[in-house]
C-alpha cells in the first residue's frame, strides 16, 4: 500500500482502496505491506547508500532546482550551516536501458533525484526509494502499472543496482484520461469506481485494454475467463 506520502494518503484511504480491490475480486498472496510501517527498513537502506556515498544532502529550494538540474550543485557538498531540504541519490547522469514486457526498449539518462526529505533524522521517504526497497523485500518479479509513471522506471532501476537488488519485469498499461487528457484521479474529482457493479467495472477495464467482449455476470466468472486467456 503506497501510503508513504502521509500528506496525501490516510490509513482510511488505503483501507478503502483495498476494499474496492477486494470487491473486484483481487486477492492478495500475502498480508498487505503498508509503506508507513516500513520506515525502519527505509532508514536502514538509506544509511547503506549514505555509507557508500551514493546519497548527498541538497539545500536547493524548488525554484533553484528548476535552474540547475543536470549538473547538481549540491553534489560536491553544501555550505556549512545550510538548511538541508532533501537528500538526493547520486545518479551521475548514468544511462539506463531496460525492456518493457511488450519488448519495447527504453533508454534514459538518470539525473540525481530525491530519496528523502528534510534533515537526516526526519523520516520522510520518497515513493521512489520506498517502492524499490519494498519490491525487493517482497520478492516482486513482475510490475504492472500505468504508463504515466513509466519515466520513473529508469530511476528505480538505478536505485536497484546501487542497492544490489534484482530488477523486476515492468509492464506499463494505458491509463484512463478525461477529455482534457488528464489522468482520472481524486485530485481531478474523478468519480469513484462503482462498487455496486464490479462486473461492469472489470469488463470496462478489460475492453479499454483492448480485450474483446464476453458474456459475464459475476466477478468469479470474470477472473475464471481471464485465467483461460
Ligand atoms: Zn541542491
Amino acid at each position: 500500500m503506497e501510503d508513504v506520502d502521509t500528506s496525501r494518503c490516510t490509513h482510511a484511504t488505503g483501507e478503502h482502496q483495498l476494499a474496492t480491490l477486494q470487491s473486484l475480486g483481487f486477492e492478495f498472496n500475502e498480508p498487505v505491506l503498508w509503506q508507513t510501517r516500513r520506515f525502519a527498513a527505509y532508514r536502514a537502506e538509506f544509511e547503506r547508500l549514505r555509507a557508500q556515498n551514493q546519497v548527498y544532502p541538497c539545500a536547493c529550494t524548488r525554484s533553484q532546482m528548476t535552474q540547475n538540474f543536470r549538473t547538481h550543485c549540491c553534489a560536491q557538498g553544501i555550505k556549512e550551516g545550510a538548511t538541508i531540504r532533501t537528500w538526493r541519490f547520486r545518479a551521475d547522469s548514468q544511462m539506463i536501458t531496460w525492456t518493457d514486457k511488450t519488448g519495447h526498449k527504453h533508454t534514459q539518462t538518470v539525473d540525481d533525484f530525491v530519496v528523502k526529505r528534510g534533515a537526516l533524522s526526519i523520516n520522510e521517504w520518497t515513493y521512489a526509494l520506498a517502492v524499490v526497497i519494498d519490491d525487493a523485500y517482497q520478492g516482486i518479479t513482475n510490475v504492472v502499472r500505468g504508463e504515466d509513471i513509466r519515466e520513473s522506471t529508469a530511476r528505480q532501476i538505478a536505485l536497484q543496482q546501487a542497492l544490489g537488488y534484482p530488477t523486476p519485469q515492468y509492464n506499463h498499461v494505458p491509463i484512463l484520461c478525461n477529455a482534457a487528457g488528464e489522468k482520472l484521479s481524486k485530485s481531478e474529482q474523478a468519480p469513484e469506481l462503482d462498487a455496486l457493479n464490479p462486473v461492469d467495472v472489470l469488463l470496462h477495464a478489460w475492453r479499454f485494454l483492448g480485450g474483446s467482449d464476453f458474456d459475464c455476470t459475476d466477478v468469479a466468472r470474470f477472473w475464471k475467463t481471464m485465467k483461460t486467456l
